[in-house]
């Protein structure tokens, strides 16, 4: 498994998928899957557009919707981000043929930052097939 950090805003997401592209082209898998997972309970990670920033910004718009204001228990302050990143997740996986990661042409992977700013892990597991 490989690794890396990110110094993340205090909400956002950030695309990470040259940073995963990269660790796929350094690796020795020519047909598998990439699987990049967040251990973090108040981040995520998810694909979508990275042709036109706004998506991000609706996205995250609509998950600040998708999640009331309430009176939550959890005493740490920050419920609201632990619910979003239940909704998004906390892996995904990609497929990879002949050495490339395969994404669709407006794809793009995107660490989700839901409680920020900090510093975060990402874990890239590439498996053969
Ligand atoms: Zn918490």
């Amino acid at each position: 498994m490989q690794q890396f950090s990110l110094n993340t805003p205090a909400e956002g997401f950030i695309d990470i998928t040259g940073q995963v592209r990269k660790i796929v082209a350094s690796g020795n898998v020519q047909n598998g899957l990439c699987q990049i997972f967040v251990p973090h309970t108040t981040a995520g990670v998810t694909i979508n557009e990275n042709a036109d920033p706004d998506v991000v910004t609706d996205m995250l718009a609509a998950l600040g919707k998708m999640v009331p204001d309430l009176h939550y228990r959890h005493s740490e302050g920050n419920s609201p981000a632990h619910v979003k990143s239940s909704l998004v997740g906390c892996s995904i996986t990609v497929p990879i043929s002949e050495g490339r990661l395969c994404l669709g042409t407006w794809q793009g992977i995107y660490f989700c930052e839901f409680d920020g700013p900090r510093t975060r892990k990402v874990w890239v597991q590439l498996v053969g097939s």
